[in-house]
């Protein structure tokens, strides 16, 4: 299997130092030591782990702005993707990981010790609580989400998190066109409008998968995000 760092270098253009390789190598560690005491993943090979994993969270730096010091949010980022890998790539990004499983940001703050990442936060809530708190609300310049929810009740989680202006980025598969096609009535409610689509093919993987990109146009009325719940079991 070719190195991590030849695959980013292809797939994404991106260059990474062997300080890098390293962190990715001991976060790989980590997570298969973690994952034999809590569920962690459901992958657990070396090539899964890089393949869809690591390359799969690399590939959002497809449809991410590069400003410096970027304010980026990962909502449901269970065992750090793609929060942690794109914060290994890019280490000036202010990363916020948000779950809502507290063993899981145990995890998340050893990898981070482990790595010596500087600059990341942990936020043990639901997406729908961190949406109304006046800190969070408004104040990343992106926030991305991989297989948390279907699309509107993602973007209700995502966009009152956003800056105007700023984007909200959904990792999804083969799902990613339907889930669009009801997802237009959230969009507008929110404030946002669909900017781009990327496609990733990544390594032996059958399906293709999308970065659905939405830019925020316009502020989120306050009555977003609703109760925890309430967007995934009435959707917009
Ligand atoms: N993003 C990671 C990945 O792709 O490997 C984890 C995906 S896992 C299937 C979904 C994660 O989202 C879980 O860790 C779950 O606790 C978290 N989650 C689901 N709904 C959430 C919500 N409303 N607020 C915060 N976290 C949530």
């Amino acid at each position: 299997m070719p190195t991590l760092a030849k695959q980013a270098n292809s797939l994404f253009n991106l260059t990474l130092t062997p300080t890098q390789s390293a962190a990715f190598d001991t976060y790989a560690a980590l997570l298969a030591e973690w994952n034999t005491r809590m569920n962690l993943t459901a992958i657990t090979d070396a090539e899964g782990i890089q393949t869809r994993h690591f390359l799969d969270s690399l590939s959002v730096t497809a449809a991410m702005p590069r400003t410096e010091n970027l304010r980026l949010i990962d909502v449901g980022t269970g065992a750090g993707f793609p929060g942690l890998p794109l914060k290994i790539m890019f280490p000036d990004i202010q990363l916020t990981l948000l779950e809502a499983t507290g063993k899981k940001l145990a995890f998340l703050r050893e990898v981070c010790t482990q790595l010596n990442l500087s600059g990341v936060e942990f936020l043990h809530a639901r997406a729908e609580e961190a949406g109304q708190l006046r800190d969070q609300r408004a104040s990343y310049d992106v926030a991305v989400a991989r297989a948390v929810a279907r699309l509107p009740a993602l973007l209700e989680y995502l966009l009152p998190l956003v800056k105007v202006g700023g984007y909200a980025i959904a990792m999804k598969g083969r799902t990613a066109h339907t889930e669009i096609e009801v997802a237009h009535r959230a969009m507008e409610l929110l404030g946002g409008k669909l900017s781009t689509i990327v496609e990733v093919c990544l390594p032996d993987v059958d399906e293709l998968h999308h970065l659905i990109v939405v830019e925020k146009i316009a502020h989120t009325p306050n009555l977003y995000p609703r109760k925890p719940g309430m967007p995934s079991s009435a959707p917009l």
